[in-house]
């Protein structure tokens, strides 16, 4: 059975082809905009975590260098006992044995000092980190804060290039022959802009099949022809249409 030959014009294929590309540039625009703000909460949230580590290595620090100090405080209290005791010994193997108490205390407390005045500096650089992700995170905030409107403002401008392309598409579909239509809007549905091609020299530019002379022959007649691989309405692109 011969199929029938339907006329469909190179320059309406054209049209409605460049119409649906620009439908799909589009939605994916209007999927970009989400997809930004997603990725910049998840950076908020990171800064947000990296500052909720540093605030905790911070909360232990302190909390360990206070309890060397206490630690400090009570051994000097108990240097000043033994030295009242040193006062009265009762014997000089007593005395000695405060002496020993003393120096000992003495030399650990030395040893504290050391480490009260490290956990100091610990302390100092915790501090300007937590600053430094404070404002890492204020920088975030304020980015996402900046990105919200830009997207909202731009998303805006895509709704109404999508009305216009829309209304566009709609007047350009009144044109498709009437044995087209269906065929076509069920290709459209089902793959929305590769349900056209332009041709390629002699191949279809959708899926690159190598088209047949018969083919090539029918675009330039200007008669529908579907590519027997792709199903795509195949059409002659401007730089083709001299050959
Ligand atoms: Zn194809």
């Amino acid at each position: 059975m011969a199929p029938v030959k339907v006329e469909f014009p190179a320059k309406l294929l054209r049209r409605l082809h460049g119409i649906h590309r620009q439908k799909h540039e589009l939605s994916s625009q209007l999927a970009r905009g989400p997809r930004q703000l997603k990725a910049g909460e998840a950076m908020v949230a990171k800064a947000q975590a990296a500052t909720e580590v540093i605030k905790e290595s911070l909360k232990k620090a302190k909390l360990a260098s206070d309890e060397k100090q206490l630690q400090l405080k009570s051994r000097e209290a108990r240097i000043e006992e033994l030295k009242a005791k040193l006062n009265m010994a009762a014997s000089n193997r007593e005395f000695d044995t405060f002496k020993e108490q003393i120096a000992a205390d003495h030399q650990a407390n030395e040893v504290q000092s050391d480490e009260i005045l490290e956990s100091f500096e610990r302390i100092d650089v915790l501090h300007e980190e937590l600053a430094a992700a404070e404002a890492e995170l204020k920088k975030q905030q304020d980015d996402q804060e900046a990105r919200l409107t830009e997207v909202e403002e731009r998303l805006i401008v895509v709704r109404e290039n999508v009305g216009h392309v829309d209304a566009q598409l709609a007047d350009a579909e009144k044109k498709i022959p009437s044995a087209a239509m269906d065929s076509y809007k069920r290709l459209v549905q089902s793959k929305g802009e590769e349900a056209l091609a332009p041709m390629e020299v002699d191949s279809c530019g959708g899926c690159n099949q190598t088209l047949t002379t018969h083919v090539l022959d029918q675009l330039r007649l200007s008669i529908m022809v579907n590519c027997p691989n792709c199903n795509a309405f195949l059409y002659i692109s401007e730089d083709n249409r001299v050959s």
